[in-house]
């Protein structure tokens, strides 16, 4: 299925597998969820909700889960046209037993069935509240990198404690990237991939542990028609339907009284919409035009293939410095509960919310981070170290420089610079501030 691929796609494709190593779409989800919901009352003054395990609430709503599962497959295989169709042989089933319960659910929601869904809350580290039992990032996480997850700590919920709900959505939104979505396709070399029926790995690479989650938590929707001609694949990409799955799980926890899941799962499905909003996930080649790709494509089928791979590892350098710069700032922002960050203050500001539909992923959210990616790219290139963002001798992944990114922004360009890049990243993630809230307002107030 690979070599169905012209080269055209090949380009593409490299692009996203180089990027896919390194980057993880927007960083520290908790820090740009929990103020989007702290502006929403019904969230802010919800009941605490007590924390239950997920088998308890999978083996008391067996029944029920059959049906919703039933029906969020039918309405991704009717609106999805890239849909893999869940095979039948997953399909969710009562049988009573409890020790099995939990895996398969997760096989018929077709999620890595080793994943870690442990009771806790996640702050920042080093805040106030002192933990009474800390979890290692290897408790919650299953990636074999879990070097980023060191600005949180995760304090243990006993089950039966309460905790409020906000404090509950925003840790589950960092979930989805503790391994959720890793080892799904057949080339993964898994024993779930081969049997889940999404095929083949459609972009980003097969063989590495993010490489693989690279397609639920991306979109390109709104590529040209001859890019989309040629690299068909693009369209294989199932944040649409993570999205819809979440919202549904949400609404069904909190119809049967499962507050605690209800929050949860609201929290798994605002990562999707997140990661949307992030410019190079929704565009293959943030920066390089359609002739561009094309002639650089040309060249490269003519045996010049140095115009390709410079671009590819570019792109994949920029997509990593917006992502640290953006993890810095927003540790720093919150820490200090400093409102006139930029985004900070776009993520809070009051605004009027829409209602929510299930096109708002790609009609909104990801049109509008596809729009701005040529604008960001072109201020990162103009604003960001040279050699991060302009060298294609560089990995920028393998430089703890790149750590020192906003001081060196800072010492070159001035503060000015700093507040450049902050804007244009308040003005991606104001569709989520904006359809975020309509969803969690949408899963509040299901309309039946
Ligand atoms: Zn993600």
């Amino acid at each position: 299925m690979r070599h169905r691929a012209c080269l055209l796609a090949l380009l593409v494709q490299g692009m996203i597998f180089s990027t896919s190593q390194t980057a993880t779409a927007w960083e520290h989800h908790p820090l740009l969820t929990e103020p989007v919901i702290s502006t929403m009352p019904e969230i802010n003054s919800a009941a605490p909700a007590a924390a239950t395990s997920l088998e308890t609430f999978l083996i008391a709503e067996e029944a029920d889960l059959v049906t919703l599962l039933a029906e969020v497959e039918t309405w991704a295989r009717s609106a999805l046209p890239s849909y893999k169709p869940r095979p039948d042989s997953l399909a969710f089933q009562v049988t009573g037993t409890a020790t099995d319960i939990r895996e398969r659910f997760f096989r018929a929601i077709r999620v890595n069935p080793n994943i870690k869904t442990p009771l806790y809350l996640g702050p920042l580290a080093n805040n106030s509240k002192q933990a009474k039992g800390l979890l290692a990032p290897g408790d919650v996480s299953i990636l074999g990198d879990t070097s980023n997850l060191s600005v949180f700590q995760f304090d243990e919920l006993a089950a039966g404690e309460s905790a409020s709900a906000s404090d509950i959505v925003g840790t589950a939104s960092n979930e989805p990237d503790y391994g959720l979505d890793i080892g799904l396709f057949e080339d993964n070399n898994t024993d779930f991939g081969q049997v889940y029926g999404f095929g083949v790995q459609p972009f980003g690479n097969p063989g590495l542990d993010y490489g693989s989650q690279a397609p639920f938590h991306m979109g390109f929707y709104h590529e040209s028609p001859i890019v989309f001609l040629f690299a068909s694949f693009l369209k294989e990409s199932y944040p649409e339907y993570r999205i819809h799955l979440f919202k549904s799980l949400s609404e069904f926890a909190f119809e049967h009284g499962h507050n605690y899941w209800g929050w949860r799962f609201m929290g798994w499905g605002l990562h999707y919409l997140c990661d949307l909003s992030m410019p190079y996930h929704t565009t293959a080649l943030p920066g390089v035009g359609t002739l561009r790709m094309l002639i650089i494509n040309l060249l490269d089928m003519i045996g010049w293939s140095t115009p390709k791979d410079n671009a590819v590892q570019l792109s994949s350098n920029r997509h990593v410095a917006l992502e640290t710069f953006e993890g810095i700032v927003m540790v720093d922002a919150s820490r200090i509960h400093d409102t006139e960050e930029p985004t900070l203050a776009a993520l809070l500001e009051a605004r009027t919310i829409p209602p929510y539909s299930d096109t708002v992923p790609r009609a909104n959210i990801a049109k509008a981070s596809h729009s701005l990616s040529s604008k960001m790219d072109k201020a990162l290139t103009k604003y960001m170290p040279a050699r991060f963002v302009t060298d294609p001798s560089v990995e920028l992944g393998d430089l703890s420089e790149r750590y020192q990114i906003v001081q060196m922004i800072e010492a070159e360009h001035g503060i000015a610079a700093v507040t450049k890049i902050e804007q244009l990243q308040a003005e991606a993630l104001t569709s989520f501030a904006i359809y975020g809230r309509s969803y969690a307002t949408a899963i509040l107030h299901p309309a039946k």
